[in-house]
């Protein structure tokens, strides 16, 4: 029987591998390509080296490439579909040689690609919320027959509250953390070797890790968030404390993305809770959302837009990253939120959905930087990063440069929405309801800058019909851009 070769996001046990040898293998070419966050490394290599540790029958090759792991292995592997169309390409070639025996569809993901691509067929739009119904029914999650539990699909419109007045941290346990072993330090060696000789790049700080690399942390991980966290999850998933960088999310995205975690587990175990009366459904729908919902759409919609859906460009938005932010020099800036996030950013190579959309994305797309190097750079400085998960998110959903494709309007705004969402305007120098003087909140100097530029664009947009009308009544448009214009990509 061939031998499995599993990837290093295939580490679970739904990445069947009974009765077959298994093969890992760590390339030091791929760790080199681009600069990555430290952490981000560190996972990996910590994932890898544990799963050859944990079971007899794996071969872990660390080789220059890929190929030559192969050669050295010396006999056809077996492997699941990868996650990136390069990858995808060199599986494929390996294919035609014979090194490659089959590839399986991965069990990484709840739907077949096939049968996404049969649902998909020719409709001009994919929405998420067919896609999501879809799920929900053939998944039979939190269903009541073939209508969802409670009478509404998404219960996305209570799950928008802004933090509670008055505390600087959710009154939540804090999330699961893991111990480090001997292993983690051997990768720390050699992490800090190879930085030192120059093979490998990377920003951000080193450790302690905080994210589980094991099926077994990955376990404890997923049952502290479902018996401690998950209850206050939904109503704060969009709210930001500068105090509490992980609020009540889960953090599973992690294990989940290096296959640790099966999706179906998560959110059937994340339904259970609300079956055994210990979950709210604002709370378990919010998250099987994200789970069997949102990251499946991304990953399908991933393969569905082709491989050109990266350099989409509707703004023709063409500015590189300034330095400052490609590293993630938190230091450097002064507006409290972009500060925050970018420390959270540099210091754990996370921070949730919202910090990601309406802090950096919007700071992105406010100034013109190049849709597909801010995806880059999400998918290289965050600890969950992969080629499948960033377009997506970052050049549809953030950037909004495939015209619409995903989301029906721009994700960009001025400080209000900062300012209701977290506490951190209170204490910045600048003033969120200000576009124009020495305290003009960026944010808000930044929006109507954006659709001041794009206002042709944005004009066939319903959705942008009030804020392009609002535009033609501001006095002082010229001002503020101006002002920005002066700002240029200096930190704010
Ligand atoms: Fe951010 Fe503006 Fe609020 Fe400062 S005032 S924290 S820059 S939104």
């Amino acid at each position: 029987m061939p031998a499995r070769w599993l990837f290093a996001d295939q580490l679970g046990p739904h990445f069947d591998t009974r009765g077959r040898r298994v093969l890992l293998v760590e390339s030091r070419r791929a760790l080199t390509r681009r600069v990555y966050h430290r952490q981000k490394l560190h996972l990996i290599l910590s994932a890898l080296r544990h799963r050859a540790a944990e079971s007899d029958g794996v071969t872990l090759l660390q080789t220059e490439t890929y190929g030559e792991a192969l050669a050295r292995f010396g006999a056809p592997v077996r492997v699941y579909e990868p996650t990136s169309w390069a990858a995808d390409d060199f599986v494929h070639r390996l294919r035609e040689a014979g090194t490659v025996e089959a590839v399986d569809p991965t069990p990484g993901f709840t739907m077949p690609k096939a049968e996404f691509a049969r649902w998909a067929g020719d409709r001009p739009r994919v929405r998420m919320d067919d896609f999501y119904r879809l799920q929900r029914r053939r998944l039979d999650l939190l269903m009541e027959g073939d209508q969802p539990v409670g009478g509404r699909w998404s219960l996305d419109h209570d799950n928008r509250e802004p933090p509670p007045k008055g505390v600087t941290t959710l009154d939540v346990p804090p999330p699961y953390r893991p111990r480090e072993d001997d292993i983690d330090a051997e990768v720390r060696d050699d992490l800090d070797r190879w930085t030192r000789d120059g093979t490998v790049r990377t920003v951000g700080a080193d450790g302690p890790r905080l994210f589980p690399v094991t099926r077994r942390e990955a376990l404890a991980a997923l049952h502290r968030f479902l018996e401690h966290r998950l209850g206050t999850f939904g109503p704060y998933e969009d709210a930001m404390l500068a105090g509490d960088w992980a609020m009540a999310h889960s953090l599973l995205s992690v294990p989940m993305n290096l296959g640790l975690l099966d999706p179906l587990e998560v959110a059937e175990a994340a339904a259970a809770e609300y079956r055994a009366g210990r979950g709210t459904l604002s709370s378990v729908e919010g998250f099987v959302r994200q789970v069997i919902g949102w990251r499946e759409y991304i990953w399908h919609n991933y393969w569905h837009f082709g491989r050109d859906y990266r350099t989409r460009n509707h703004f023709r938005a063409r500015d590189p990253l300034p330095a400052w932010f490609a590293d993630l020099d938190a230091d450097a800036v002064e507006a409290h939120c972009l500060r925050d996030v970018l420390q959270g950013v540099r210091d754990r190579g996370w921070v949730h959905h919202i910090p990601r959309l309406m802090v950096l994305g919007n700071w992105g797309a406010q100034r013109g930087w190049d849709p597909d190097a801010l995806a880059e750079w999400f998918q290289t400085r965050f600890v969950d990063g992969y080629d499948w998960v960033m377009p997506v998110n970052v050049v549809g959903m953030s950037q909004h440069a495939d015209g619409g494709a995903v989301a029906t309007k721009p994700y960009v705004s001025g400080g209000a929405y900062i300012n209701t969402m977290s506490d951190y305007c209170g204490g910045c120098r600048y003033d969120p309801r200000h576009r124009l003087g020495e305290d003009a909140c960026p944010y808000t100097a930044g929006y109507w800058t954006f659709v001041d530029r794009n206002a042709d664009r944005l004009s066939g947009n319903q959705r942008m019909r009030q804020p392009l009308l609002q535009r033609e009544r501001l006095a002082d448009l010229r001002q503020v851009v101006r002002q920005e214009r002066q700002r240029g990509d200096s930190p704010p």
